[in-house]
């Protein structure tokens, strides 16, 4: 038989998309991953306040506005 790479993927990440090959792997990936920005601030009072000081896009967190200087504002 051969030997199929992706048979053994069992679930993905439905906020980012990355496939594991069991729950547990998706557990811990979501954990380190994603679990940060939510207990930071609860989704129903998640507000934009952090703002681009030379664009006029907001952010949620300090991580997510240095992350978008960096990608969009790079010289
Ligand atoms: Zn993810
Ligand atoms: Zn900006």
């Amino acid at each position: 038989m051969p030997y199929v790479e992706y048979d053994e993927v069992g679930a993905s990440c439905a906020e980012c998309g990355r496939l594991f090959r069991s729950a547990e792997d998706l557990d811990a990936h979501r954990r380190e991953s994603h679990v940060a920005a939510r207990t930071a601030a609860p989704a129903k009072s998640r507000v934009p306040t952090l703002a681009c000081s030379i664009c006029t896009r907001k952010f949620y967190s300090v991580a997510a506005l240095q992350d978008h200087t960096r990608k969009d504002h790079s010289t």
